[in-house]
């Protein structure tokens, strides 16, 4: 249950490990986000792929908090809106979105990424004029040079997030001397995942124009499937992370390789519209119908730096959450007009530093966003996020069993290690059932030795 893909080689023969639990999961957050769904579905995702990591790193009793949790949430919502065992998913569905997942798009674009790996580890010559390209496009891009200085746009600095015992933010350490020294590795690093990302892009187009999925269409998924793939990454490497037990935390924060990915994404979609990305003639036949207007709304983003506000949101994002867990509120937000007065140049990482402050205490408290519809035009997505952050960090922080302290035979009595999968997934059970089960602990009685109560 890792939902990651690896390529593991051996003798200079590579295999690839695509887990398509990794496309489903993505393909689960791009239905919540084309559809609008409210964020408690996208949260009750995160929280169950928390639960399954924490399960294969044999920490049972926090696996069984997640699920807990996520089922508590359920039934609040279901109280609030006073439907009983009915769970009412307001959603405005699109045919195209079911397409795209009959087509195994998203599939598509992960083996392809991990096909990537493989070539680049196996020096593969037919990928050549496509890897070449790739680099000399992150040559003329990872520059910004609007503006007097030209500035690095697609590196930037481990964050270090810290909290007192009691939970007080203490301040953040900002890792610009780290950055420098791995600049070069760094950098190679974001090559490579951008030249495993056309790859991925090309065969993701492969199977969307056999599907008849317009290329717009695909455009825009892909885009958004980069920021959910960027999510799921974050979470993974957060959660052993994050303080068990105490408040007190230091907890190290990559800075985003979204930026590079997304920009890299468009500048390959401009030039296979364009035909000048060696890509395979039906491919570029394909890409050459992209509405100039779609390509161009996303290009401005790029020329005026609205993009790295995107790119960012799920680092932003993850701050908050964990502020808001262990210190009970956000801490007052500094703007970045008095922070770029007080420290000049240097202000750039603590903008983004602290820019969780400034967002809605809602984006972290899911119990905030029950009523909406899908006009309310709710990020759901991110908000689920940014829910499922809090709560794991605030359950992690409060639970006193220590890791092994209660194995696998306490809680699993009789039952097989599948039906506790079952049970840490039986709030997306419900969901997809649009129906509460009254008895969900019960029916894992036999399993929990003793269930806790909320
Ligand atoms: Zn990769």
């Amino acid at each position: 249950m890792q939902w990651s893909s690896v390529v593991i080689g051996h003798n200079s023969k590579y295999v690839s490990f695509v887990d398509v639990e990794q496309a489903n999961a993505i393909e689960l957050l791009l239905a919540r986000g084309f559809w609008a769904e409210l964020p408690l579905f996208s949260y009750a995702e995160f929280m169950i792929r928390a639960a399954e990591v924490f399960y294969d790193d044999g920490d049972l009793v926090l696996a069984a908090a997640m699920s807990e949790r996520a089922n508590a949430r359920l039934r609040q919502y279901c109280a609030h809106t006073g439907s009983g065992l009915f769970i009412d998913r307001p959603k405005a569905v699109s045919q195209v979105l079911i397409d795209i997942m009959q087509a195994k798009v998203v599939l598509g674009f992960i083996t392809g990424h991990e096909i990537g790996h493989i070539l680049q580890k196996a020096f593969n010559p037919g990928a050549a004029p496509l890897f070449d390209w790739v680099c000399t496009c992150y040559e003329g891009s990872h520059l910004d040079k609007n503006g007097g200085i030209p500035r690095e746009r697609f590196l930037l600095p481990e964050i270090i997030q810290k909290f007192d015992d009691d939970g007080q933010p203490n301040g953040h350490a900002i890792q610009m001397s780290k950055m420098v020294g791995l600049l070069h590795d760094m950098q190679r690093q974001q090559i490579k995942e951008a030249q495993s990302d056309a790859l991925g892009v090309i065969l993701a187009s492969d199977a969307a124009s056999t599907a008849g999925i317009p290329v717009d269409v695909l455009f825009s998924i892909l885009f958004d499937a980069l920021e959910y793939t960027e999510m799921l990454m974050v979470l993974r490497r957060l959660l052993p992370r994050l303080p068990r037990g105490e408040k007190r935390a230091s907890v190290p924060l990559e800075g985003s390789g979204l930026v590079a990915r997304q920009i890299m994404f468009v500048r390959l979609a401009r030039s296979l519209r364009d035909g000048t990305a060696p890509a395979p003639e039906p491919i570029i036949q394909y890409w050459s119908k992209l509405s100039e207007k779609a390509l161009a709304r996303i290009e401005s983003l790029i020329d005026n730096g609205k993009v790295e506000e995107l790119s960012l949101r799920s680092e932003v994002t993850v701050r908050g959450g964990i502020e808001l867990a262990l210190y009970g509120k956000l801490a007052p937000h500094r703007a970045p007009e008095k922070l770029r007065t007080a420290y000049g140049i240097a202000a750039g990482g603590l903008i983004v530093a602290e820019a969780h402050r400034g967002c809605p205490e809602a984006l972290f408290k899911i119990e905030e966003s029950f009523d909406g519809t899908p006009e309310s035009k709710l990020d759901g997505v991110l908000y689920g996020f940014g829910c499922a952050v809090r709560d794991i960090c605030a359950l992690k922080a409060s639970e006193t069993h220590a890791t092994g302290s209660i194995r696998r035979a306490d809680i699993l009595k009789d039952g097989s290690d599948a039906a506790f999968v079952e049970f840490l997934r039986s709030a997306r059970t419900q969901i997809f059932r649009m129906e509460l089960n009254p008895h969900w602990a019960e029916d894992f009685k036999a399993l929990l030795r003793s269930p806790r109560a909320e």
